[in-house]
């Protein structure tokens, strides 16, 4: 089998890797990312679901900013072309979704590429993540290697540091981390399959907003197993077409409109960390020593047959996200990014935003590489004050206890 090896190697390129592999890159790691498809962005781009919430706590005094870094320097990049409609941050709030910035998929992935590669990231695009191997160590399990299919044959790539951001934690839980998945009764929420807006001519508009949104509900989705997988997918495509058929009125054109490769899952596996982040914690904005990044959005737990299920942020604070829920509890150099972090249901439901696992993603991908390149890939020696200052170097918003 070939073999390369790597600081750092991040497994998924969603906006969570994506934000994890440019940090790592930056700081001068040789760092590799593996994605199953030739796109990056996932639920972003390859899933058509280009709004991306949110960077700002409107309920904070003057609505103030409170994520920024690499994410935010990917949104004004696609701003300043046309490809992102960035909100007024000072607008009166009216409804909590209107800060949400909108962006265009396929500019978003092409200034992906383009940020990966200036970073000096090795990409290797439809070269999915299918094996693992562990090794044991004085400090933990530790794993030595990540197997990519890829068109040559498998390949194994070694690196000091592995960062699990392929949202539904598999590269973790085939290590052996431990996870919960769903809730506790085994139900999950229902996933999307969405048509891409932008690819719809404007006079099929209206088959967008009634049925491309997330009311498109593929019940029960068990995003750990892959045969209910294909069957969700079988349903999600079957609903599509019958709302394109009601739709249709007689004499209309053949409607040619695309829809995401797979539906998009709302939960997966939310692999078990040194720490776990609580609604409770979460909610209420909780900081600890060790809060390196924040997040924004309410409890938002989507349900079959019934209305979506939320608890708001307590007036004036921002939810905080440790770096102990990134270290995936028992092994010494293994990060998740995104949203399969560790956290209980119901902060996992509100820190999967998109902008929240940008923010994420970048701290995972600075831990990493400053483990890999000074603490020989143990991420635990990093002292936490470094990994903040690393951050804030870099552009991100690091949570501040305030008066
Ligand atoms: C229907 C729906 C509506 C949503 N609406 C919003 C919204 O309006 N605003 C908002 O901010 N957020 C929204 N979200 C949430 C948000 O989009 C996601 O939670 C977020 O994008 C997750 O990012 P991620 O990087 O953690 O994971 P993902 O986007 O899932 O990325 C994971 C990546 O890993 C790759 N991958 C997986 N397995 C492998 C493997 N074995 N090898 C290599 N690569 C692999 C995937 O292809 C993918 O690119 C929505 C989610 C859904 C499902």
């Amino acid at each position: 089998m070939r073999e390369k090896s790597y600081d750092v190697v991040v497994c998924g390129c969603g906006v969570a890797g994506f934000c994890a592999a440019v940090a790592a890159a930056r700081i001068g790691a040789r760092t590799a990312v593996t994605e199953k498809y030739y796109m990056p962005g996932g639920t972003l781009t390859v899933g058509g679901n280009c709004s991306v919430d949110q960077f700002n706590n409107p309920y904070k005094a003057h609505n103030r900013q409170v994520i920024a870094g690499i994410g935010w320097e990917l949104m004004q990049r696609l701003a300043r072309q046309g490809f992102a409609r960035i909100p007024d941050f000072d607008e009166p709030v009216r409804y909590p979704q209107q800060y949400g910035v909108k962006v265009n998929p396929i500019a978003a992935a092409a200034v992906m590429d383009e940020m990966l590669l200036q970073a000096g990231v090795t990409i290797y695009y439809g070269q999915p993540t299918v094996d693992v191997t562990v090794q044991n160590s004085p400090e933990g399990k530790k794993l030595h290697n990540i197997i990519i299919a890829t068109k040559q044959g498998l390949c194994s790539l070694n690196a000091k540091v592995f960062i699990d951001a392929t949202g539904d934690g598999d590269v973790s839980a085939w290590a052996g981390a431990q996870f919960e998945a769903g809730a506790q009764d085994g139900s999950f929420q229902p996933g999307t399959l969405r048509f891409y807006p932008s690819f719809s001519p404007v006079d099929q508009e209206d088959y967008v907003l009634d049925y491309g949104d997330n009311r498109n509900h593929i019940t029960n989705m068990d995003t750990t197993d892959s045969d209910k997988l294909t069957q969700a997918n079988i349903v999600g495509r079957r609903l599509l077409m019958q709302q394109l058929l009601k739709n249709r009125k007689t004499g209309d054109e053949v409607p040619m409109m695309a829809c995401a490769p797979e539906v998009a899952p709302r939960e997966g596996r939310r692999i078990k960390g040194r720490s776990v982040m609580t609604q409770q914690d979460y909610v209420s904005g909780k900081l600890y020593p060790d809060s390196v990044c924040y997040s924004f959005w309410y409890v938002d737990i989507h349900r079959d047959g019934c209305p979506t299920y939320h608890e708001y942020i307590v007036d004036g604070t921002t939810p905080a996200i440790r770096l102990s829920c990134m270290q995936v509890q028992g092994f010494s150099n293994l990060l998740t990014a995104g949203r399969c972090i560790s956290a209980d249901r119901g902060a996992n439901s509100a820190l999967r935003v998109k902008a929240s696992c940008m923010a994420i993603g970048q701290a995972a991908g600075t831990a990493g590489a400053l483990a890999a390149v000074n603490y020989g890939g143990l991420v635990a020696e990093v002292p936490i004050n470094q990994v903040k200052e690393q951050l804030s170097a870099a552009g991100a918003i690091v949570p501040v206890a305030e008066q």
